[in-house]
């Protein structure tokens, strides 16, 4: 008889992520998917004909590991011109293949078994797999309700000697908030004398509203000493499924990051490099996100005023929080199911971002969608009583 090897799970308690399931709930019913975070529209054809031409010029092969050399510059200057910091793009800048393979790889370069990590939540859905997979303990802080702040008082109280990563993430998804000038001090205060790591996962820094500037943890000189800083290429530009971001960190945690990252993907998509690299060259193309986003979070409220739902306002990224607390009591799981499958809107339950299913009666919804993508959604939504 032959012997089957059985798995002893690393995630016994993890199953699909909900972006995978709404999406393909979307697609078998053919419902309008505003679940997952990607936009219904083409990016520009500038970024079009750049990626072509890094096709048709021949960069096929392996990209150097931490990405090529004009990208990593052209990033360096960008960061420098919008937060004031000289990051070296040899040793401090790395291109990776995605926001989450970025946080996926910090969190392994500094979580080491029973290390202490604190998640604030509503988090994305990668940060405690990650943890887990590391042997890492995670100790859990919520943002405040309904406007997504973080619970200082709570935060201190969690840290100890055994704490080792706290991850922060503005603007938020899915809380949609953004951190201010006193959130970067209480956490300079807070973390100062420890010897506790961040991971500031700013992936939609280009995706914020209402004239606020985005705090990035850069902007903070003892904040940006221990901290490893996310960003994606592919949410600014309209592309997620070029699966292209980066990490920037002090030299010798971009060291140890390198590490560990040359061991599980190496290097990112190289045509797509030499495209963005092209494309950050013209500042006006990243600079313009947060007005376009602006426009289509308020065409959304607008269409939503009168609607059943209460839409919670964003202040980034681009996902809008709907309330439907006066429509039913059922958990947010299976109203976000019901929605799709009887009315054909596919949407995410705010209760998976919480590792104790925290439902606060509440579906996110991704407005990176055509004009009339929104307002079909919105006349299906506005007809629910
Ligand atoms: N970041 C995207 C979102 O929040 C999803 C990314 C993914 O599906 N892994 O919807």
């Amino acid at each position: 008889m032959t012997l089957i090897p059985q798995i002893q799970s690393k995630l016994p308690n993890t199953g699909t992520t909900i972006f995978t399931q709404m999406s393909a709930l979307a697609k078998q019913f053919n419902a309008i998917n505003l679940s997952q975070g990607f936009p219904d529209f083409e990016c520009s054809d500038e970024l079009k004909d750049a990626i072509y031409e890094a096709v048709k010029n021949g960069y096929n092969q392996y990209a150097p590991m931490p990405g090529i050399q004009p990208l990593r510059e052209i990033i360096s200057e960008k960061i420098f011109n919008i937060y004031k910091r000289k990051y070296n793009p040899d040793t401090e800048i790395t291109i990776v293949p995605g926001g989450t393979i970025g946080i996926f790889t910090a969190i392994n370069t500094v979580v080491n078994k029973g290390d202490e990590v604190i998640i604030i939540e509503p988090a994305y859905d990668s940060y405690l797999p990650a943890v887990q997979m590391c042997g890492g303990k995670p100790v859990f802080s919520s943002l405040s309700y309904p406007d997504f702040k973080i619970n200082w008082d709570e935060i201190k109280t969690l840290i100890n000697p055994r704490t080792k990563l706290l991850i922060i993430n503005s603007p938020q998804n899915p809380g949609t908030s953004v951190i201010s000038k006193e959130d970067l001090e209480m956490l300079d205060k807070i973390t100062a004398g420890t010897g506790i790591f961040i991971i500031s996962d700013e992936v939609y820094e280009h995706i914020i509203f209402d004239n606020v500037t985005h705090q990035s943890l850069i902007l903070n000189d003892n904040l940006a000493s221990r901290s490893f800083i996310v960003s994606s290429l592919g949410k600014t530009y309209h592309v997620t499924g070029w699966k292209t971001g980066y990490v920037i960190a002090p030299e010798p945690m971009s060291q140890e990051f390198r590490k560990i990252y040359q061991y599980n993907a190496f290097c990112s998509f190289a045509p797509a490099q030499w495209a963005f690299y092209k494309m950050l060259s013209i500042p006006r193309t990243y600079k313009g996100v947060s007005k376009f986003y602006e426009e289509k979070r308020n065409f959304m409220e607008k269409l939503l005023k009168n609607s059943k739902f209460k839409v919670l306002h964003s202040a980034g990224s681009y996902f809008q929080l709907l309330d439907f607390s006066e429509i039913s009591t059922i958990s947010d799981f299976d109203f976000a199911v019901w929605l799709t499958k009887e009315h054909k809107v596919a949407t995410i339950p705010l209760s998976s971002f919480y590792h104790n299913k925290k439902d606060d009666k509440l579906i996110r919804i991704c407005f990176a969608k055509r004009n009339e993508t929104l307002e079909k959604a919105a006349e299906i939504l506005n007809s629910i009583k």
